[in-house]
C-alpha cells in the first residue's frame, strides 16, 4: 500500500471528497464569491436607476417567468445526474478526474466576470492573470518565466497548432531571406539549410543583406501564391521543391494528424519516427528522418517529442531528442523542438523534491529536458485539475513566440496587449487561466504538494499493477513510465489475436458493468512495432496480428491516496476484473 501522507494532506484540502465531505465550507467559499459578485455590481454607478422594480419582481408575469426557468434548471439538473461519474475513485477510464476546489473557484468566479482574453481592452484583469500563470506554469517546466512566452488555449489540440503555426513562420522568415539573396544575387540554396539557420543567424544575414521589409514580404511563402512560390524555391535550389516534413513519434496524439491536415502538408509530409521496444521516441530512427530530410532538401519544420503518451503515458527521451538536436545546431542547423506534455507536462511539479524518486531517472531527466525545448503545450483540463475547456502554449523565449509575417517586429507584437495577434483562436475565456493561476496560489506546481499528488497517483497504478499481477497472472502489462496502466489478457503460447478476442470481449463486459470505469486502446503494429514484438514475447505468443487491444485504467483520482479508499475498492477492482473474466 502507498503510503504517502502529504499526499493526502493535498487531495484532502483541495478536492470535495467523493462524497462532498468538503460540502459545508465549499458551498461557503461560493456563497461569498456570489455576494462579492452582487456587491461589486451595486457599488458600480451607484446612482444609476434600478432596472427591475421590486413591484415588477412580484407581478404574476414575472413570477410564471422565474418558474419556467426553474422548471428548465431543474431539467438540466436532472438530466446532468445521467452524467459519466468522473468524480468517483472508481472512475479509472480516460484522462478526466474529479477537479480541484481552487480550479472550480478560480473558473467560477471568473465566469461571473466574462473577461474575453482576446484584448486587454475587454479583459483588464483576465488578460494579468493570464501571463502570471502562464509564468507559473513556464517555472513548473523549467523556462525562465521572465522570458517564456504563451498563452491559454482551448486544449492541448489548439496549442500544438499553435507550435506548428510558429514553426512555419519562422521557416518562411528564413526561407524568404534565402530567396531574396538568390533572386537579386543568384546565390543558391539548400532548403534544409537555409530553413534551419536560427534567429541569431537570420538577424545577422538580413542585416548583412541589406534586405528590406517589402523585399523579403515579395519573398514569402506564406503571403505568396504556393505554386508561384513552389516554382521559385525550384529554381532557386535547383531541385524541385517539394516542401517542409513535420517528424513526429508514432506514439503521437492524433492532433498531430490534424495539424499536418489544416497545415495544408499533406500527409506526406507528416514523418513518422519508430518507437523502441518501450513504446518511446526511438532515437536512432530520428537520425535517419533527419538526414533523409537533409538528403532530400526539405526543411524540418518541427520535431515533436511526447511526455506522457495519451495511450499509455509514457515518456519520450526529450532529453536525447535536445542532446542531438544541440549537436546539429553546433553545425548551424537548428530545428524546432516542440514538447507535446499535454498530458505528463504537471509531472514536472514533482522535479526537484523527494516525489521524483518514484519516476526512473531516465523520465526525470527527460521531463527535465523539457526546459530546453523551444515550446510546449499543457494541458490543466488534465493533470492540472482544471475544469475544460484548458490548454497551454508555451514558448521558451520571445523570438519563438512570434507568429506574424513581416508586418511588425517582433518583440512589439509579443508585448502588445492584444493577444489575438497572437493567438489562433479569437475570442478566448480566462477561466481557465484563473482556474490554474488559483490552483498555483494555493496547492502551488512545486514538488511539495502538488508534485506529491501527482507522485501518488503514479503509486496507485504500481499498487493496482501488483494487485492484479497477483489475482490474475494471465495480465501482461505494458511497460509504464507513468499513472496509466494498460495490460491486455493472454494465455501462456496462445496467439495475439486470441488475446485481442479475449481482452475485447472482458472490455464489453466491464463497460456494461458500473462498478469501474476502464478504457480500452488499441496499438498498432505501424507504430509500435518493438513494443508489440516484446509484450507477445512476455507469454511465448504467436505474433500474429497488427494490432493490439488492451485494457487502459488511467489513475487520476487524488483519493486513491488514502489507505481507506484503497483497502475497500483495490479488492472490488479485482473482483470486478475477475468476474468478467469468464
Ligand atoms: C490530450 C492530448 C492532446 C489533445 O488535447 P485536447 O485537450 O484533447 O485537445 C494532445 N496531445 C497529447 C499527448 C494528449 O494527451
Amino acid at each position: 500500500m502507498s503510503d504517502n501522507p502529504e499526499a493526502r494532506f493535498a487531495s484532502d484540502a483541495y478536492f470535495l471528497g467523493p462524497k462532498s465531505e468538503n460540502a459545508a465550507w465549499v458551498r461557503g467559499e461560493f456563497q461569498a464569491i456570489l455576494d462579492h459578485w452582487f456587491d461589486w455590481r451595486r457599488s458600480l454607478f451607484t446612482d444609476d436607476p434600478e432596472a427591475i422594480s421590486p413591484e415588477r419582481r412580484l407581478s404574476t408575469e414575472f413570477l410564471r417567468e422565474r418558474e419556467r426557468l426553474g422548471q428548465a434548471v431543474r431539467i438540466l439538473r436532472e438530466k446532468l445526474c445521467a452524467e459519466v461519474p468522473t468524480f468517483t475513485p472508481r472512475y479509472v477510464g480516460h484522462m478526466v478526474s474529479e477537479v480541484s476546489l481552487p480550479a472550480l473557484l478560480g473558473h467560477f468566479a471568473t465566469l461571473l466576470h466574462n473577461p474575453n482574453n482576446t484584448s486587454r481592452d475587454v479583459a483588464r484583469v483576465g488578460g494579468v492573470i493570464e501571463d502570471e500563470a502562464i509564468a507559473m506554469l513556464a517555472g513548473m517546466v523549467g523556462y525562465d518565466p521572465a522570458l517564456a512566452q504563451g498563452h491559454f488555449t482551448g486544449g492541448g489540440t489548439v496549442a500544438n497548432f499553435e507550435a506548428v503555426w510558429r514553426a512555419r513562420y519562422r521557416m518562411d522568415h528564413c526561407l524568404s531571406l534565402a530567396l531574396q539573396g538568390y533572386e537579386s544575387r543568384g546565390e543558391r540554396f539548400d532548403a534544409f539549410e537555409a530553413a534551419h539557420i536560427g534567429w541569431d543567424a537570420f538577424e545577422a544575414q538580413r542585416a548583412e543583406s541589406g534586405a528590406i521589409e517589402a523585399e523579403l514580404r515579395g519573398c514569402s511563402g506564406v503571403l505568396g501564391n504556393p505554386f508561384d512560390y513552389g516554382e521559385r524555391l525550384t529554381r532557386a535550389t535547383g531541385r524541385p521543391w517539394r516542401g517542409p516534413v513535420l517528424i513526429t513519434p508514432g506514439n503521437k496524439h492524433f492532433s498531430w494528424r490534424k495539424a499536418a491536415n489544416v497545415f495544408g502538408l499533406g500527409e506526406e509530409a507528416f514523418w513518422n519516427a519508430p518507437l523502441d521496444a518501450q513504446g518511446r521516441f526511438d532515437l536512432g530512427g530520428l537520425d535517419a528522418l533527419i538526414a533523409r530530410a537533409r538528403d532530400e532538401g526539405r526543411p524540418v519544420l518541427a520535431i515533436v517529442s511526447v511526455a506522457g503518451t495519451t495511450e499509455a503515458g509514457e515518456i519520450d527521451p526529450v532529453d536525447g531528442v535536445c542532446d542531438r538536436l544541440d549537436a546539429l545546431r553546433a553545425e548551424g542547423i537548428d530545428i524546432w523542438h516542440h514538447v507535446d506534455a499535454a498530458y505528463g507536462g504537471f509531472f514536472c511539479s514533482m522535479l526537484g523534491g523527494a516525489a521524483e524518486h518514484c519516476l526512473e531517472p531516465g523520465r526525470v531527466r527527460a521531463l527535465g529536458a523539457i526546459a530546453r525545448a523551444d515550446s510546449v503545450t499543457l494541458d490543466p483540463h488534465k493533470l492540472g485539475y482544471v475544469p475544460y475547456a484548458c490548454g497551454a502554449f508555451l514558448t521558451r523565449d520571445v523570438r519563438g513566440y512570434v507568429a506574424s509575417s513581416f508586418q511588425a517586429p517582433y518583440i512589439d507584437r509579443a508585448a502588445t496587449n492584444d493577444k489575438w495577434a497572437c493567438t489562433l483562436e479569437g475570442s478566448r475565456t480566462a477561466s481557465g487561466a484563473a482556474a490554474t493561476w488559483l490552483t498555483g496560489r494555493s496547492i502551488g506546481f512545486g514538488p511539495g504538494r502538488f508534485g506529491d499528488m501527482l507522485r501518488s497517483t503514479i503509486e496507485t497504478r504500481m499498487a493496482f499493477q501488483s494487485a492484479i499481477a497477483a489475482a490474475i497472472p494471465d495480465a501482461r502489462f505494458l511497460p509504464a513510465d507513468s499513472n496509466i496502466l494498460c495490460f491486455s489478457l493472454a494465455r501462456p503460447g496462445e496467439a495475439l489475436s486470441q488475446s485481442n478476442q479475449r481482452t475485447g470481449e472482458v472490455f464489453t463486459r466491464l463497460q456494461g458493468d458500473p462498478a469501474f470505469s476502464v478504457s480500452r486502446t488499441v496499438m498498432s503494429a505501424q507504430s509500435y512495432d518493438a513494443l508489440m514484438q516484446a509484450h507477445v514475447a512476455s507469454w511465448d505468443g504467436e505474433y500474429d496480428s497488427d494490432q493490439l487491444v488492451l485494457l487502459r485504467c488511467v489513475f487520476m483520482n487524488p483519493f486513491w491516496s488514502n489507505p481507506d479508499v484503497e483497502r475497500a475498492l483495490l479488492p472490488a477492482f479485482i473482483e470486478t476484473l475477475q468476474t468478467h473474466l469468464g
